[in-house]
C-alpha cells in the first residue's frame, strides 16, 4: 500500500466511527443516505489534498465529526461533509439539490456564502462588529454558523501545515471574527480553543514568553485548589449535596489579555483565577447552599465581592456564581459555582440547546434506558447525554425559556451608512430611532425603510435599511406609541417625554 492508500484507510475507519457516534444520539439516522453523501464527497474532492498531505476529505470528515460532537441533526452532519463541495470541490448547487434535497442544499449554500465575506483589509473594531452581526443576519439558519465554526476550528487545528505567509492572516481573522462569534453564541470552550490555537501565530514572541513564565504559576495554583477540594467535598457531602469539583485552568490567551490590563500590568499575583475552582451541583438552590459553605470555610475577600450571574445572566446566557476567597495560606482563589446544566450551556452554548431540543423530541425516557445499557465505560459524550437527560427532566421551563430565543428573536437593521442595529423581533422605526440615539425619540417626523416611507408601526425585518427623518423642534410622541414599540429603551424614552 502506498501512503495515500494508508491515509484513505484510516479515513474510512474514522467515517465508520462517525456513524457509530450518530447512532448513539440520533434516533434511527438514515445511514444509507449518509453513505451516499460520503461517496459523493470523496468524488467531489478527487485528487485534492490538504496542506498536511492528507486527502481533502479528511477535512470534510473532521468537520462532520465536530458537529457530531455537538450533537447536531443529520442534515447538519451531511452539510458538514459537503461544506466545501461547491467552493473547492467539483459540485454545483443544482447537483446538491438534485442529489440530497433542498434542506441540505440550503445549509451548504449558506456556508459557501458566508465564506465569501472577507475582512477586506479593514481592522477597525466597528467593522469587525458589523461583520459579526452580518454573519448572524445572513445565516438565517443557525446551523450554518455552527458548520462554519466547526470548519474554522478544524482549519485552526491544522494550521501548522499551512504556508507561513497565510498562517498569520487566518489566525488574526480567527481571533477577531470567529472567537467573538463563538462567544456571542455562548460557546465558551470553542471560543477559548480558537483563541489558544491562534495565539502563537498572531503574537509569536509574547506567546513563547508567556508559556514559559506562566507554567510555575499554573502548577502552584493547581496544588492549592487540590487541598481546598478535599475539604469542600467533605462538607458538601455532609449537606447531602452531590457535587463535582474541577480545577479550571485559565486559557493562555485569556490569561495574556488579563495580564495586559492596565490595573494588572503583568503582575501574576494580581490574577486570582489562573486556576479557578469550579463547583458543579444539580440545582440552583444547591448553588447557593454551596456558596454558603464556601464562605463559611474560607473568608470571602472583602470589596471584590461576588458576581451572581445566576440571578443576572450575562447577555450570551452565561450563568454561574463567582466569588473570591482567601484559601489556605491566605492565597486568593476564585470559586465558580454552577449547575450541570449551566456547565453544558457554558461549554457548547447554542449547540447545547440544539442538542437539548433534539434529544427532547426523542423522548427522554427512552434515552435514559438506551444510555443505561450503552454506557458501561467512560465515553464522555455518553455521560454528557445522560446528564442532559437529567437536566431536561428537572427544568422543562428553563429550556423553553432559553431555547434559541436569544438568537431567533433578534433582527439586524442597517443605517444608510451601513451601521448595524441589533433589535428584537417586532421592533418598529421608533425602536430603531431610540437605539440610534435615545434623544431621537422626540424628533421623529417620518421613517424611511429601503427607500420608501413607512408607517411608524411598521415591523422591521432583518436586512432592512432604515432612516429617520427628523423634525426641527422637539415633538411630544403620541401615547399610542407605547403600544407599538418593542424595546424597553423606547418605552422609557416615550414615558419621559410624555411626562
Ligand atoms: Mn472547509
Amino acid at each position: 500500500m502506498n501512503k495515500d492508500e494508508i491515509s484513505m484507510r484510516q479515513i474510512e475507519t474514522d467515517y465508520h466511527e462517525l456513524k457509530r457516534t450518530l447512532n448513539s444520539y440520533l434516533e434511527k439516522p438514515d445511514l444509507n443516505s449518509l453513505d451516499k453523501v460520503w461517496e459523493y464527497t470523496k468524488l467531489a474532492h478527487t485528487g485534492q489534498k490538504r496542506f498536511s498531505g492528507l486527502p481533502y476529505v479528511s477535512h470534510s470528515l473532521e468537520v462532520a465529526n465536530i458537529l457530531a460532537k455537538w450533537k447536531l441533526d443529520l442534515d447538519s452532519i451531511i452539510a458538514g461533509l459537503l461544506h466545501d463541495a461547491i467552493e473547492d470541490g467539483g459540485a454545483t448547487r443544482e447537483d446538491i439539490v438534485k442529489e440530497f434535497g433542498t434542506n441540505v442544499a440550503v445549509l451548504v449554500d449558506g456556508v459557501t456564502k458566508v465564506a465569501s465575506i472577507r475582512l477586506r483589509g479593514s481592522n477597525t473594531e466597528e467593522f469587525v462588529e458589523n461583520l459579526r452581526k452580518m454573519f448572524l443576519a445572513m445565516a438565517k439558519d443557525l446551523r450554518v454558523v455552527l458548520i462554519k465554526l466547526a470548519d474554522r476550528l478544524h482549519n485552526m487545528r491544522t494550521l501548522q501545515y499551512v504556508p507561513k505567509e497565510k498562517q498569520k492572516r487566518i489566525a488574526l481573522e480567527t481571533v477577531e471574527v470567529f472567537a467573538p462569534l463563538a462567544e456571542r453564541l455562548g460557546m465558551g470552550e470553542i471560543k477559548a480553543e480558537l483563541e489558544d490555537l491562534a495565539f502563537p501565530y498572531v503574537y509569536e514572541k509574547e506567546f513563547e514568553i508567556l508559556k514559559t513564565e506562566s507554567s510555575p504559576h499554573y502548577k502552584e495554583a493547581a496544588q492549592h485548589i487540590k487541598k481546598m477540594t478535599r475539604t469542600l467535598l467533605t462538607k458538601l457531602a455532609q449537606e447531602g449535596i452531590r457535587a463535582k469539583i474541577q480545577a479550571r485552568k485559565k486559557h493562555l490567551y485569556s490569561l495574556w489579555k488579563k495580564l495586559n490590563r492596565s490595573e494588572i500590568a503583568g503582575d501574576f499575583s494580581k490574577i486570582h483565577d489562573i486556576v479557578a475552582m469550579r463547583i458543579i451541583v444539580s440545582t440552583i438552590p444547591e448553588c447557593y447552599t454551596a456558596l454558603g459553605l464556601v464562605h463559611s470555610t474560607y473568608k470571602p475577600v472583602p470589596h471584590i465581592g461576588i458576581s451572581d450571574f445566576i440571578a443576572q445572566p450575562k447577555p450570551n446566557g452565561y450563568q454561574s456564581i463567582h466569588t473570591k476567597v482567601f484559601g489556605p495560606g491566605g492565597r486568593i482563589v476564585e470559586v465558580q459555582i454552577r449547575t450541570f446544566e449551566m456547565h453544558k450551556q457554558a461549554e457548547y452554548g447554542v449547540a447545547a440547546h440544539w442538542a437539548y431540543s433534539e434529544a427532547k423530541k426523542k423522548g427522554a425516557e427512552e434515552d435514559m434506558l438506551r444510555i443505561g445499557i450503552k454506557a458501561p465505560n467512560k465515553l464522555s459524550w455518553v455521560k454528557q447525554i445522560a446528564e442532559w437527560q437529567n437536566d431536561i427532566r428537572d427544568s422543562d421551563e428553563f429550556l423553553k425559556a432559553v431555547k434559541f430565543d436569544a438568537l431567533s428573536k433578534r433582527i439586524f437593521v442597517f443605517s444608510p451608512k451601513g451601521d448595524v442595529y441589533d433589535l428584537p423581533d417586532g421592533a418598529t422605526p421608533i425602536d430603531f430611532a431610540c437605539s440610534v440615539h435615545t434623544k431621537m425619540c422626540g424628533y421623529i417626523k417620518q421613517a424611511i425603510v429601503n427607500g420608501h416611507i413607512v408607517p411608524l408601526n411598521y415591523h422591521l425585518k432583518s436586512g432592512d435599511v432604515a432612516e429617520i427623518v427628523k423634525t426641527k423642534n422637539l415633538k411630544i410622541p403620541s401615547k399610542d406609541w407605547m403600544k407599538i414599540v418593542a424595546t424597553n429603551t423606547a418605552r422609557r424614552e416615550i414615558n419621559k417625554l410624555l411626562k
